[in-house]
């Protein structure tokens, strides 16, 4: 660092605890000062290009005057009030437009503060949907290897148990069923047959649609989806699509699960819900999947309410941000990304240890063989001036959409200039 560290970093690390980091060997993170557009302003006064976007939450780029403008003025109205027994403009119209956004049949919206939350919220209505109707039996869900769903307790029993993170929970969390996706005509038959014997004990099947974010940013195509609908239909099972990465326009449509033509029972949306400005999270259901908690009983409700649900700050930044997608030409500047990082990318492929380059619409993917000490990448990265996060053996782009071609073509360029040095080593 060019200069010493600010009071509050020197004073403060000592009792912080940082997400997925050993705190004993991890080096230091970086104290940001701001942020704006695509850009990253360090305390000591160094700018990083952001390939990251946030954990791909701020799709409109940092500090949109818009969406910040919509907070403030619900900030002087009103900044949260409890959601039970009460509701709110913000709230409702947030709902109104998602549903109005999403594949026709999905109408009912339960908010909540995060994306882990709202697969716990999913996941609870897939299970109280069969106590509803009386059936005990059907609580566990399909998932699959590859995916990622949260760090909450059900959100982590989804995940993939090997590759994800929470391999060290695996004797603490409930039994999933975690298969291979029905990619080809053998994994589709060993899929059907998984089912045909587990049915009666299954409440759902979740899958990240399109794109398996954290599990290692893998594709697969919409035949997958169409497979897993039907195949929910045959045996009556609910279909969660997690669309808390792919949603808003990740992948080249606003909602991944649109080039399939299929409509899921359940939906949940958060990340880039807000703009990249506050956390929220939403859990979208059918009517069908509504009605079956229509009833006499009390106990029928969906029994969950988070304090925070639907604060009106966080809905008037997602409204906000629907008015940009609805303004701005962000699928333009999707399909023009995903372009300029497929050409981008590109070089990378014939380095050594290189496994695999991908893109599907603002993603970009380097996947290598392995990286023995990622620290030391991420390092790297830095020293090139862009903030890239890599993870297991994944480099890889999530940008805003607002990113200048300039910006995005020296973020493309430090990840094969970087990766050409370090995989000669
Ligand atoms: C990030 C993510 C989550 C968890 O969201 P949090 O807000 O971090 O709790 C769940 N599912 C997917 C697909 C995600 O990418």
């Amino acid at each position: 660092m060019k200069n010493a560290p600010p009071e509050w970093f020197t004073h403060g690390m000592g009792h912080i605890w940082l997400p997925y980091t050993q705190m004993k060997t991890a080096a230091d993170p970086l104290p940001v000062a701001r942020t704006q557009g695509s850009r990253i302003t360090l305390a000591d006064g160094r700018e990083l290009i952001d390939g990251i976007a946030s954990w791909w939450t701020a799709c409109h780029g940092y500090n949109h005057p818009h969406i910040r403008a919509a907070i403030q003025d619900q900030l002087a109205l009103m900044p949260h009030v409890m959601f039970g027994g009460l509701v709110h403009e913000p709230a409702l119209d947030l709902a109104r437009r998602l549903v109005a956004l999403l594949p026709d049949g999905l109408t009912h919206v339960f908010f909540c503060d995060s994306g882990s939350v709202a697969v716990e919220v999913a996941m609870k209505m897939a299970v109280q949907f069969w106590l509803n109707k009386g059936i005990t039996a059907r609580s566990r869900f399909v998932a699959f290897k590859g995916g990622y769903h949260g760090d909450t307790f059900a959100a982590m029993s989804v995940c993939d148990p090997e590759e994800g993170m929470h391999g060290l929970f695996a004797k603490v969390l409930p039994k999933q069923l975690i298969a291979e996706l029905p990619i080809d005509p053998s994994s589709g038959q060993a899929f059907d047959a998984l089912l045909e014997r587990y049915a009666q004990d299954l409440a759902g099947i979740i899958v990240e649609p399109l794109v398996q974010g954290a599990g290692g940013m893998l594709f697969h195509d919409a035949q997958v989806l169409r497979h897993l609908r039907a195949a929910a239909d045959r045996h009556g099972l609910l279909l969660i699509f997690d669309e808390i990465f792919t949603g808003f326009a990740r992948t080249g449509t606003l909602f991944a699960c649109e080039p399939a033509g299929v409509t899921p029972d359940i939906i949940t949306l958060s990340k880039a819900l807000t703009g990249g400005t506050m956390g929220l999270g939403a859990t979208i259901a059918t009517n069908t999947v509504f009605e079956a908690f229509l009833s006499d009983d009390p106990n029928h409700a969906l029994m969950h309410g988070p304090t925070f649900m639907a604060n009106p700050l966080a809905c008037a930044a997602a409204n906000a941000s629907l008015d940009l997608f609805a303004s701005e030409p962000r699928l333009r500047q999707v399909a023009a990304m995903e372009a300029a990082l497929a050409h981008g990318l590109e070089p990378a492929r014939d380095l050594p240890h290189v496994r695999d380059v991908r893109v599907k619409g603002a993603i970009g993917v380097v996947e290598l063989n392995r990286i023995d000490d990622l620290g030391a990448l991420k390092h790297r990265f830095i020293e090139a001036g862009v903030f890239v996060r890599p993870f297991r053996n994944i480099v890889y782009l999530t940008p805003a959409f607002t990113i200048s071609e300039e910006d995005l073509n020296r973020l493309t360029g430090a990840v094969v200039s970087v990766l050409k040095d370090w995989t000669r080593l």
